[in-house]
C-alpha cells in the first residue's frame, strides 16, 4: 500500500509515523519552537562543555560568512526584507515614529561621538556651541584623556614600585 505525504502527497513509506515526507516533516520539527529552544540549549550546553568545539564552529562560520556567495546572499537578504518587511504600512508607522527617530539620533551620536568618552561628550558638546571647531574640540579631548591615562598608569607603576621597595625593605 503507498501512502502520501499530508502536505505536499510526496509518496512516503507506509513506516512514517507523522504522516509527512521526510522534508516536510523537517519542516515541521523546524518550526516547532519547543523543538527549536531544546536544539539551542543542547548547543549552548556542548559550547559550554567543549570550547574547541565552540572556537572551531566559530572560525567556519567566519570562513562561511566571507565567501562571495556568503555575501551576495547577504545583499539578497537585505533586498528582500526591504522589500517585503520595511515597505509594510504597519512597520513604516513604527520606524517612522518619534520615538524611533530619537532613538536612532541616539544611535548616530554614540557612533559619530565613539571615539569620545562619554563624560567628555558635554564638555564637546559645550565647546562646539562656545565656538570651537570640532577638529580641535576633539583634539583638545583625545590629549586630555590621554594625558590622564599616562597619569594613571605612572601612579600605578609608582604604586607597585612603592609596594616592592616596602617588601624588599621588610626583608633586612
Ligand atoms: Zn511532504
Amino acid at each position: 500500500m503507498t501512502r502520501a505525504c499530508t502536505d505536499c502527497a510526496a509518496p512516503i513509506t507506509a513506516k512514517s509515523r507523522t504522516g509527512w515526507c521526510r522534508p516536510c516533516s523537517a519542516k515541521h520539527l523546524n518550526s516547532d519552537p519547543a523543538i527549536h529552544a531544546r536544539r539551542v540549549a543542547g548547543i549552548h550546553r556542548k559550547f559550554a562543555e567543549d570550547p574547541q568545539f565552540k572556537a572551531e564552529q566559530a572560525a567556519r562560520l567566519l570562513v562561511n560568512a566571507s565567501t562571495p556567495a556568503a555575501a551576495l546572499a547577504r545583499v539578497a537578504t537585505g533586498k528582500r526584507i526591504a522589500r517585503e518587511v520595511l515597505a509594510r504600512p504597519d512597520v513604516k508607522a513604527l520606524t517612522h515614529s518619534p520615538e524611533a527617530r530619537a532613538k536612532r539620533g541616539r544611535t548616530m551620536v554614540n557612533t559619530k561621538l565613539a571615539w569620545c568618552p562619554e563624560e567628555w561628550r558635554d564638555s564637546y558638546r559645550r565647546m562646539l556651541s562656545g565656538g570651537t571647531l570640532a577638529k580641535d574640540a576633539k583634539a583638545m579631548i583625545l590629549d586630555t584623556v590621554r594625558v590622564e591615562a599616562r597619569r594613571e598608569v605612572a601612579a600605578r607603576q609608582r604604586a607597585m614600585a612603592e609596594k616592592h621597595a616596602r617588601e624588599l625593605a621588610s626583608r633586612y
